[in-house]
């Protein structure tokens, strides 16, 4: 394994970057080559890529991941799934994390709230016209999405994103999109040559005409990392409530974690 560098809490950043370029280590970013500067131990691309762009640059789940994953899930929750209970659950988690259309505000709107927490609302009612509301198929793709990045990648971050990096890619996954946009027709008007001349005292002069039309406007909001891990923080703890005694540290997890390691290392 590589060796990280962990920074005390009470350091500035400025302070911790400098022990990070000290332990002289490579970028921990998938395929980066470049030394590592930076306290979550990548170096000042990779860390902006994650945090500007939302790019999982530790790695994500791979679809034969997904698929043993979702096969551990259904079996643990074997039972359940056969007697309707985890159906049960899984609508009233699809309850609490749906919103009505009536709450969906513009994208331009967007930028009147200021917190994670004000625009959580309006995400939501974004999330359920795109996606409907969660079921039993929602949820277990999601679980098993978590439980993949819990067994295979946060092992290998470092301390300061190891905690974030499943809940902002579970936001993230969750949502759908990384931009909210939308298309509204706005009118303009403006003048048009007719090519007819009027010849008048002050020599020929060609008539213009004021023209309406509609034109096409896209208007954009940028779906922020915060809000992304906002979300995936509130829907993990309704997740561990609803699903996982013990929550992420705790033993059922920490076993549907070691099976899909067990699992994916005979496949
Ligand atoms: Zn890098």
């Amino acid at each position: 394994m590589m060796s990280q560098v962990s920074t005390p809490s009470s350091w500035s950043s400025a302070e911790r970057n400098a022990a990070v370029v000290e332990a002289n280590i490579r970028c921990h970013a998938d395929g980066c080559e470049r030394q590592a500067t930076r306290w979550s131990n990548l170096c000042g691309l990779c860390e902006k890529q994650w945090l500007e762009d939302h790019k999982p640059v530790f790695g994500k789940p791979t679809p034969e991941q997904l698929k043993a994953a979702q096969a551990v899930i259904r079996e643990h929750y074997g039972q359940q799934i056969a007697n309707g209970v985890f159906d049960d659950w899984s609508s009233q988690i699809g309850r609490a994390f749906s919103r009505p259309l009536s709450k969906l505000v513009s994208p331009v709107g967007m930028r009147r709230y200021r917190t994670p927490k004000e625009r959580f609302t309006p995400l939501l009612a974004m999330r359920t016209r795109d996606r409907g509301v969660l079921t039993r198929k929602g949820v277990i793709n999601l679980l098993s999405y978590s439980l993949v990045i819990d067994a295979m990648i946060t092992p290998i971050i470092p301390q300061p994103v190891r905690r974030d990096y499943m809940l902002a890619l579970l936001g993230q996954r969750f949502l759908g999109r990384e931009v909210y946009s939308k298309t509204t027709l706005r009118y303009t008007s403006r003048r048009e040559k007719t090519g007819v001349i009027r010849y008048g005292p002050d020599g020929p002069q060609e008539l213009t005409r004021r023209v309406e039309e509609e034109v096409p406007a896209k208007e954009y909001y940028r779906i922020r990392r915060a809000d992304m891990r906002y979300i995936g923080r509130q829907l993990w703890k309704a997740m561990e409530k609803t699903l996982l005694a013990g929550g992420r540290q705790g033993n059922e997890w920490k076993q549907l974690q070691d099976r899909l390691i067990v699992q994916s290392r005979s496949t």
